[in-house]
């Protein structure tokens, strides 16, 4: 199910309670019932879901609401405040400070759309005065320093990598000191991915970020993954100190629940989306207005 799909099904499910003349037990059910199966099919994991449900209910309390309470109202408050609250970790990531140099090392499966992102994170603060820098520590895909390369040109981005140089330890470790001699306000760390997760690969990435010290690690996430974002976003985070997730191909057919789902497993806020494969197909992520967006 596509997000704008999702929200549909959701306000559908709000109108089809608003319009019952009496507002009952049976009719918040199938009401709540409605929600649950618009969000399983968007593939938000099964224990938020569930939670979702038993919270609103907590909140709900019908026999308690005096007649003159407009229930609707309240429970569409509910079901507003509880998807705030499934991506609303409750406490901000990292943000780095203009003029001020900050690491930042991006992390995630090949296809994830990780280089992609890296070059449309630095373009973006670019944009607003920024001296942004990118380092490829990719070398596992034959292509990546390629793409990153020909990315950063495009845009005008200082760029480090290597033809030669097999240790992506090392090239992130040369590549983070060269962009620090240069004064460049935000290094970022484009690094491998792997078709599925790996040993080796999170291996690789507690290296590279014990030998960098990022000041903020950004778990990129294709949105189609569906049910296996949670495991794939809580792996990660046992490796490294994710501290912030994007999640990419929000365009298309996205099922935006796995958004949901790696922020519970990260305990890391959403901070961009990834709209198209340009380089300005890039969003920055405020929850509230997301999910008021999402219930139409
Ligand atoms: P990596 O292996 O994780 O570095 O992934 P890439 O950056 O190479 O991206 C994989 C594919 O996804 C490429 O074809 C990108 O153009 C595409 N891609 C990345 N982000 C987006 C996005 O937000 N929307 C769409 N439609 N495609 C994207």
């Amino acid at each position: 199910m596509v997000l704008a799909e999702l929200g549909g099904s959701i306000s559908r499910a709000l109108q089809q309670m608003s319009n019952a003349t009496v507002i009952d037990e049976k009719v918040l059910n199938d009401c709540l019932n409605d929600i649950t199966r618009a969000l399983l099919q968007s593939d938000v994991q099964f224990k938020l879901v569930r939670d979702m449900q038993t919270n609103i209910k907590n909140i709900v309390n019908l026999d308690d609401l005096a007649a003159g309470h407009n229930k609707r109202r309240i429970i569409q408050q509910a079901v507003f405040n509880e998807l705030c609250k499934i991506l609303d970790p409750g406490k901000p990531s990292f943000t780095p400070k203009k003029g001020k140099t900050s690491v930042v090392m991006f992390v995630g499966l090949q296809g994830s759309g990780k280089t992609t992102t890296c070059t449309k994170y630095a373009y973006y603060h670019q944009k607003k005065g920024w001296k942004p820098a990118l380092v490829c520590a990719d070398t596992f895909r034959a292509g990546a320093f390629d793409q990153l390369k020909q990315n950063s040109t495009k845009a005008k981005i200082p760029f480090y990598g290597s033809y030669m140089e097999s240790d992506p330890v090392k090239i992130a470790v040369d590549g983070v000191e060269r962009f620090k001699e240069e004064n460049c306000d935000l290094i970022i760390v484009d690094t491998s991915g792997r078709h599925k997760q790996e040993a080796a690969l999170f291996e690789e990435m507690r290296q590279v970020s014990e030998a960098t010290k990022p000041d903020l690690v950004i778990f990129v996430m294709d949105s189609s993954i569906g049910q296996a974002a949670f495991d794939q976003a809580q792996a990660f985070k046992q490796s490294v100190a994710v501290g912030a997730v994007i999640v990419t191909k929000m365009d298309g057919h996205a099922k935006g629940g796995g958004a949901l789902s790696a922020v519970a497993a990260t305990k890391s806020p959403v901070i961009f989306i990834g709209t198209g494969e340009h380089m300005d197909e890039f969003e920055v992520f405020d929850v509230k207005p997301f999910v008021s967006r999402l219930l139409g």
